[in-house]
């Protein structure tokens, strides 16, 4: 990276060299801050030419040793993560605490990738037959790819490669093109941590850049994260092509609000889950759904009167509580939504359109949005909006609640609140969705589990991170093992081999 003009990281070096370019802006300004590299395929195999040269080394290097590097560069995270998360904000637009938020988080990954040599131990049985020994060993595929969406730009990344890395895999990353520069800081880091070059690679760019990772022989699995559509697209292609793929995809999170609920804790939860981060988190809660009237109308009053109270500014300044959206288109297709609910007959209880920062007229701001008497046949209810807009549906019974999140064909992640460990636990056991939180709004998996939903919010069988991640990112080999002890022969044995039939010892 050099100041303005964001390249890629191939092979240990910072190169500039495309043929193309995109436009990189402040969300808070409007401005052109920055143009990034768009990569041709050409730049994009020599990319994965360094990650498989690198391989065999890398490979064959200890767990522990590659573990000590991921103790290096954790070390490098926690120092240099103001750093960081100002360049997410500058990309972004998210505030300042929430974009180390996101940092912390891509660091928990790191340290659970330190415990490499646990994690890879393997599995072993002994005398599974006569003087039979058998084990399990975790080998690495080659080069992974990932390929990431503009609302992580540092934890999603970091959902992937450290746990790729400690596999003995190496890797090409895609960032999203709109916010690449945290992504470059990564690797300049775990150049310091001492990573061996070739092992970490950057490709900026764009559908080329992806489809050349697609298309490319030695890329042996691509990790996803993004919107559906694309998600299903790499997932198709990517196995069409013979590649291991996680594609992890879009979502609508639904928050059930139930009559006995703590009102106060689940309106302050759901402001932050709705409204963090400006809407765009895969895990934000976008539909909450109040289980009688009463509950419903003190939900909107409160969550309206709180609206009123929040912040909203640039995220650079950290007494903001939300900033802009990613970037004028998104502006507008978030917006278009809006408008949409109220051609659609829901009640537009807070409007947030029209809303300016003073001294940021071009940035993209938008005020937070509430829509009640939101129902299952509005496109606002259907379709993700991923901005600052949350719609408030009326249920009569906590079953009702369930089979609209149920019959919802996002499945990422979902929450109940409410005081009664029988409704909890009915909702846990029976939910259709893949992350589920009582009375935690975002119930998005620590580094120990795994990160993953259901349905059309993710494709394939592994989920990110956590110890599917080790799964994914390694393949499985089983020795079986005898060896003859002196003077005894073996028979020939012509019946297929059974630990558990009788055998002459
Ligand atoms: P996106 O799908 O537009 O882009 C994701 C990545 O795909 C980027 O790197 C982008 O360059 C690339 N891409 C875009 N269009 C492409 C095309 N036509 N062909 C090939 N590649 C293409 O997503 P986004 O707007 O950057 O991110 C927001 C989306 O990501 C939301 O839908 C959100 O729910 C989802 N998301 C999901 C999770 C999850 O864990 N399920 C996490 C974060 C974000």
């Amino acid at each position: 990276m050099n100041g303005t003009s964001v390249g890629h990281f191939i092979n240990g070096a910072f190169l500039d060299a495309s043929e193309r370019r995109a436009s990189v802006t402040n969300p808070a300004t409007g401005e052109i801050t920055r143009s990034v590299a768009l990569a041709s395929e050409a730049v994009v195999d020599a990319a994965v030419k360094a990650a498989a040269e690198a391989f065999p080394a890398w490979r064959a290097t200890a767990p522990a040793k590659r573990a000590r590097i991921m103790f290096r560069y954790r070390e490098l995270l926690e120092r240099d993560i103001d750093e960081i998360a100002a360049l997410i904000t500058s990309e972004h637009g998210k505030v300042l605490d929430d974009a180390k938020g996101e940092v912390a988080r891509g660091i928990e990954v790191v340290e659970y990738a330190c415990g490499a040599p646990e994690l890879l131990k393997g599995e072993h049985a002994k005398d599974v037959g006569p003087r039979i020994d058998s084990w399990s060993e975790f080998h690495p595929l080659g080069v992974v790819a990932g390929i990431t969406p503009f609302n992580f730009p540092a934890m999603v990344p970091m959902w992937m490669f450290p746990m790729a890395l400690i596999c003995g895999n190496t890797f090409v990353l895609k960032p999203s093109e709109k916010d690449p520069s945290a992504s470059m800081k990564l690797a300049s880091l775990l150049k310091e941590a001492g990573l061996p070059d070739g092992v970490f690679n950057v490709v900026n760019g764009d559908k080329a850049a992806v489809d050349a990772l697609l298309g490319n022989h030695d890329v042996q699995a691509v990790s996803f994260v993004g919107s559906t559509p694309i998600a299903r697209y790499i997932y198709e292609v990517g196995t069409k092509n013979g590649k291991r793929i996680q594609a992890l995809g879009g979502a609508k999170n639904h928050a059930i609000i139930m009559p006995d609920a703590d009102i106060d804790n689940a309106v302050n939860a759901l402001m932050g889950a709705a409204y963090g981060s400006c809407g765009e988190r895969c895990m934000a809660i976008s539909v909450a759904i109040c289980v009688g009237d009463d509950i419903a109308d003190a939900v909107v009053a409160k969550l309206k009167a709180k609206i009123a109270e929040m912040k909203v500014g640039p995220g650079s300044d950290i007494t903001n509580a939300m900033g802009p959206l990613v970037t004028r288109e998104h502006f507008e297709k978030v917006r278009g939504y809006v408008d949409l609910g109220v051609e659609e007959g829901a009640d537009l209880v807070v409007d947030g359109r029209g809303f300016t920062v003073p001294g940021h007229e071009s940035g993209n701001f938008l005020g937070a949005c509430l829509f009640d008497n939101v129902s299952k046949n509005m496109r606002i209810y259907n379709e993700e909006i991923f901005g600052p807009v949350l719609c408030v549906v009326r249920a009569n019974n906590q079953q009702e609640a369930m089979s609209l999140i149920d019959d919802h064909e996002f499945g990422n992640g979902t929450c109940i609140f409410t005081r009664d460990g029988e409704s909890a636990r009915f909702f846990t056991d029976n939910i259709k969705v893949g992350m589920v939180g009582v009375n935690v709004p975002l119930p998005v998996p620590v580094a120990i589990h795994s990160f993953g939903g259901w349905k059309q919010s993710l494709f394939g069988d592994l989920y990110a991170y956590g110890p599917d991640s080790v799964r994914f990112y390694t393949r499985r080999k089983t020795i079986t093992q005898r060896w003859p002890t002196g003077g005894v022969r073996e028979n020939i044995e012509f019946a297929f081999p059974s630990a558990t039939r009788k055998e002459s010892h």
